[in-house]
Parts: structure tokens; C-alpha cells; sequence
């Protein structure tokens, strides 16, 4: 391979850590939805079903397996992790540090997007949990919450979800203002939602970020994530 086939490869790389299965409200079976994304061209993955306190263990006991199976076969990392969504802001660093101690390597937490009556507080329980990897589609996001997330290393993300991204503009400016770090999630529910460099590349354009701050977001981020939770990269 010469070194600009190999260049081309590194840039058309997709990172993706917010994915749906039928564990919650997905369509696909975990197992479908890495075969499908493998096959589009992803190499790391997270999948990170919707959980309360019921159906935490079973939803990671489900998706442990389901991961370890695909990963050791095929050459894709797929990750097992959680979006805890629409519990109690009290709760939210109690479950995400059972989600951790279950086995999670990916913890979100469902953020209080602009298209739905999220819990008021529920980004600043996030940031405030050194449990959290990721707060997701975090909205309207205040400067002092994306302050404390930069002091807690939980990313915020720009989100490649229709209805979410309505704030990406938002949440690139002050997280950037504040030193957050940042990534961008498919927040696939079904297989057609998955990323392609492109789509990502236009939906990080698309919040305002110039080709520079698109790079660190579809690149830098990611892998200032994977080194946080511990995933040893080649390359
Ligand atoms: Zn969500
Ligand atoms: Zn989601």
C-alpha cells in the first residue's frame, strides 16, 4: 500500500459511539447493526442502548456478548455501553457507575436535546459525573456546564440526529469556548442512520466549524476518547 493509499484510508475513517439496537428502541439486533457497519466501512463502534434502572443489566449483559463475538471475529471494535435517558438527575452518576462496574466501556447520558422535555439539570448531573463518557446532544447548553465537563472529561457531542442537531451550532461554540472536547454520534436507530465520512464531515461543517475543527472533531475527539476509556489504538 503506498503512503497516500494509506493516508486516504486514515482520513475516510468513521468513529461512531451513539448507537441504537432493538434492545431499546432500535430496529436491528447488535449483532446486525456492526455487520452493517463494518460493511460501510466503521472500525470502532460503540452500542448504546436506552437504559433506566430495570433493564440496565440486561441490555449490557446482552450487548457484552453480542460485542465480544463480532469484535473477535470481524475487524471492528464494537463496544458495549449505555445511554441513560430520562432518569431522575439524582440517579444519573448512581447508574452510570453501575453501568461501569456491569462492564460498559461507552457510558452516555441522554442530554436535554431542544426537541424533547429532557429533566431540566440533567446535563449538569452529566458533566458532573466522572462516571459519564459523553454527554449527548446536550441542547442549550450553558458555558459553566461545558466549563465542568472540560474539568470531568465528558465529551459533549454533535449530533448527526435529526430534531438533535438542531444545536449542534450551540454546542460546538461553547464547548470549544469552554476547552470541552467534543464528538460526533450517528445516534443510529436504524441501519441507514449510520455515518459516512462525508455525512459527518457535512453535519461538522454544517455547525459552523471550519475544515480544521472538523478534522479535530471527527478525528481528535474520537481518539482522545478511546484513550479515556482505555481502548489500545494501532494506528
Ligand atoms: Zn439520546
Ligand atoms: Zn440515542
Amino acid at each position: 500500500m503506498d503512503s497516500q493509499t494509506h493516508h486516504a484510508e486514515v482520513d475516510a475513517r468513521v468513529y461512531d459511539f451513539h448507537t441504537h439496537t432493538f434492545l431499546s428502541d432500535g430496529v436491528a439486533s447488535p449483532i446486525e447493526i456492526i455487520r452493517r457497519a463494518l460493511h460501510i466501512g466503521y472500525r470502532t463502534m460503540a452500542i448504546t442502548d436506552h437504559v433506566g434502572p430495570g433493564n440496565l443489566e440486561f441490555v449490557l449483559k446482552t450487548l457484552i456478548k453480542e460485542c465480544e463475538m463480532a469484535s473477535r471475529r470481524w475487524d471492528i471494535l464494537a463496544l458495549p455501553g449505555v445511554e441513560i435517558t430520562y432518569v431522575p438527575k439524582e440517579d444519573i452518576d448512581l447508574l452510570a457507575r453501575e453501568a461501569r462496574r456491569m462492564g460498559a466501556r461507552v457510558v452516555n447520558v441522554h442530554g436535554e436535546t431542544v426537541v424533547e422535555p429532557v429533566e431540566p439539570g440533567t446535563n449538569q448531573a452529566a458533566v458532573s459525573s466522572k462516571n459519564v463518557d459523553i454527554l449527548a446532544h446536550p441542547g442549550l447548553i450553558t458555558p459553566d456546564e461545558a466549563r465542568t465537563a472540560a474539568e470531568n472529561g465528558v465529551f459533549l457531542e454533535v449530533s448527526a440526529r435529526r430534531g438533535h442537531g438542531l444545536a449542534n451550532g450551540h454546542v460546538a461554540k461553547v464547548a470549544q469556548e469552554a476547552g470541552a472536547r467534543t464528538v460526533l454520534d450517528s445516534d443510529a436507530h436504524a441501519p441507514d442512520d449510520l455515518l459516512t465520512r462525508e455525512f459527518a464531515m457535512t453535519v461538522a461543517l454544517g455547525a459552523g466549524l471550519s475544515e480544521e475543527e472538523a478534522h479535530v472533531l471527527l478525528e481528535t475527539g474520537p481518539r482522545d476518547l478511546l484513550a479515556k476509556i482505555g481502548v489500545k489504538q494501532t494506528r
